[in-house]
């Protein structure tokens, strides 16, 4: 049945009854506004996402389930780059009348089970009609007072950290473009693959449609005291570094030879004849944690399990030197800025290869 058929107002209902009973609220849907009482000494986080059908998603690639579970996953993780805890989320649809009504059911239990990972309920939000399909998500969380990471605390003689390994979901929208396909958790592939292979594709593709959010690993990081500065991977490495750099006023020199990139990212990099590392650096959307930090190094490696690995990747610097990246040969390149929206060129985040290709498309929380 089409949503037309039934109308806005049945339709609110039917997603009402998909979202469980929000345990942590004054009021959640049915009112003008949903209430909410803030936990007594802290700070509120407030973050908005949204993905657009054509530019940040295409629905050929993904199923309502899992554009439900990133358009939450993106958001956490931008409460993870500020040491936060998630509390709740509103989320804005716009939607043709002619789309499924079981596409809105599955979007929504999508955005229910991502957030459920972190006891987050969907409390309210508004539908709109409209041709193109749009998905916004804000979420609120909450840091004890003072003590969110910011941007702008990098300080030179710092160290550069990176959780996780890079390139995964860069190389999963590669083999996406390729005309490989997830369905059902089985990966489907217009051309042979061997078995090794057919597994990095499946955990990159997964990784690109189901982002990973550091909630505990930026929780931590805050509650310690260990990160000066903090941001998430979602443009890539190459940007994001700039970004933080440009708000902290430093400068920051990285190593090629350090940088972690992931396995399956390499295996498809290769199989589709692009650099490892570019996938890394430009690729965006890895959803990893970068922060900065005066620390020992055993004792940043020592908060962190094997389930998670954290990887020192070069140092920060005084203002004016810019951002670099050191090669294993010896030379080093400048990081410049990556994708932009709003720019009809490519992102071109290593200055001496303007072209890249595969790279992933994030909108920028700002
Ligand atoms: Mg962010």
């Amino acid at each position: 049945m089409k949503i037309s058929a039934i109308g806005e107002f049945a339709l609110i209902e039917r997603i009402r009854s998909i979202l469980p009973r929000p345990h942590d609220t004054l009021l959640g849907i049915g009112d003008d506004c949903a209430a909410l009482r803030p936990t007594a000494g802290t700070d509120l986080l407030l973050t908005t996402d949204l993905l657009v059908e054509g530019v940040d998603f295409t629905p050929q690639t993904i199923t309502p389930f899992r554009l439900g579970r990133k358009a939450m996953g993106v958001n956490l993780s931008d409460i993870a780059a500020m040491g936060g805890m998630p509390r709740t989320a509103l989320v804005t649809l716009a939607i043709s009348p002619d789309e499924e009504i079981e596409f809105v059911d599955e979007l929504y239990r999508g955005l229910r089970e991502e957030g459920a990972r972190f006891a987050v309920e969907v409390i309210g939000g508004d539908l709109s009609a409209s041709s193109t399909l749009m998905i916004g998500v804000t979420l609120v969380g909450e840091v004890e007072a003072g003590r969110a990471v910011r941007r702008s605390g990098a300080k030179p003689g710092e160290r550069i950290w990176i959780t996780g390994r890079l390139g995964a979901s860069a190389a999963g929208l590669t083999a996406l473009r390729a005309g490989c396909r997830l369905r059902d958790d089985q990966i489907e592939t217009p051309f042979e693959v061997s078995g090794s292979l057919r597994e990095a594709i499946r955990q990159a593709i997964e990784r690109h449609l189901c982002p990973i959010p550091r909630i505990r690993e930026g929780r931590a990081l805050a509650q310690a005291g260990v990160a000066s500065a903090m941001i998430d991977l979602s443009d890539g490495l190459a940007s994001d570094l700039v970004h933080l750099c440009r708000e902290s006023g430093v400068s920051a020199t990285i190593r090629e030879d350090q940088i972690p990139i992931d396995q399956a990212a390499s295996a498809i990099a290769r199989r589709f004849g692009q650099e490892p590392l570019t996938l890394a650096l430009q690729g965006g959307e890895d959803f990893e944690l970068l922060f900065t930090s005066s620390w020992d190094p055993a004792d940043v490696a020592a908060m962190f399990s094997d389930a998670v690995t954290v990887t020192a990747v070069g140092e920060i610097q005084e203002a004016g030197l810019g951002c670099r990246l050191e090669r294993q040969d010896g030379t080093a390149i400048a990081l410049t800025g990556g994708y932009n929206h709003f720019r009809r060129t490519e992102r071109s985040a290593i200055s001496t290869q303007p072209t890249a290709t595969g790279v992933a498309r994030r909108a920028t929380s700002y």
